[in-house]
C-alpha cells in the first residue's frame, strides 16, 4: 500500500520533469544513440551473459526500457533523471551530481552497496551514481526497508529525494 503510494508520489515527478519512457525493443534512446552497442545489446537487451534492464540517458534526458519492464526499474531510473537534473550537458555518467549538495551528503559506504537490492538492479562494482539511484529507488519502493537497514542513508533520502 505505501509502495504504491509512494509509486504514485514520484509518477507526478515523471511529469511534472517531462521525463519521456521510451519502451522499446532496442536499447537506443530516440536520438538514435545506442549506448550499449559495445556490449553486443544490438537486436535486444541481452546479450547472453547479461540482461539490460533499462537506462536513463542524459543527451536526451529520456529513460529507455525494453517492452514488459516494471516501474521498480522505471524508478531506478527516475533517480538517475533526479540526478541528471543537476548536471548541465550530456555527462553520461551523471559524475557532476557528486558535487551537489546531495552527492557531497551522500553516505558513503567501504564496499559497494549491494544488500538492498529491491529493484533487482545490483551488479558488482556499483558506482556512487548507481548506490545513490539505488538508495533513492529503496526510498520510494520500501522506505521502511531502507530505514531499518541503514537509517543513515534513510534520512539522506528523506532530506534529498524530492
Ligand atoms: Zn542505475
Amino acid at each position: 500500500m505505501i509502495r504504491r503510494l509512494l509509486a504514485l508520489l514520484l509518477a507526478p515527478l515523471l511529469l511534472v520533469g517531462c521525463i519521456p519512457v521510451i519502451v522499446s525493443e532496442r536499447p537506443c534512446a530516440s536520438n538514435g544513440d545506442c549506448p550499449y552497442a559495445q556490449y553486443g545489446f544490438t537486436d535486444g537487451w541481452s546479450n547472453g551473459a547479461v540482461d539490460l534492464k533499462g537506462f536513463y540517458w542524459q543527451p536526451t534526458r529520456e529513460i529507455v526500457v525494453p517492452p514488459g519492464t516494471g516501474y521498480a526499474i522505471i524508478i531506478h531510473e527516475a533517480c538517475h533523471a533526479w540526478q541528471g537534473w543537476t548536471c548541465p550537458g550530456d555527462d553520461i555518467y551523471l559524475l557532476c551530481w557528486l558535487d551537489t549538495p546531495a552527492g557531497l551528503a551522500f553516505p558513503r559506504m567501504p564496499a559497494p552497496w549491494v544488500m538492498l537490492d529491491l529493484d533487482g538492479n545490483a551488479l558488482a562494482g556499483d558506482t556512487l551514481i548507481e548506490d545513490a539511484a539505488r538508495t533513492c529507488a529503496a526510498y520510494v519502493l520500501e522506505p521502511e526497508g531502507l530505514r531499518a537497514l541503514d537509517p543513515a542513508r534513510y534520512e539522506w533520502a528523506r532530506e534529498y529525494i524530492r
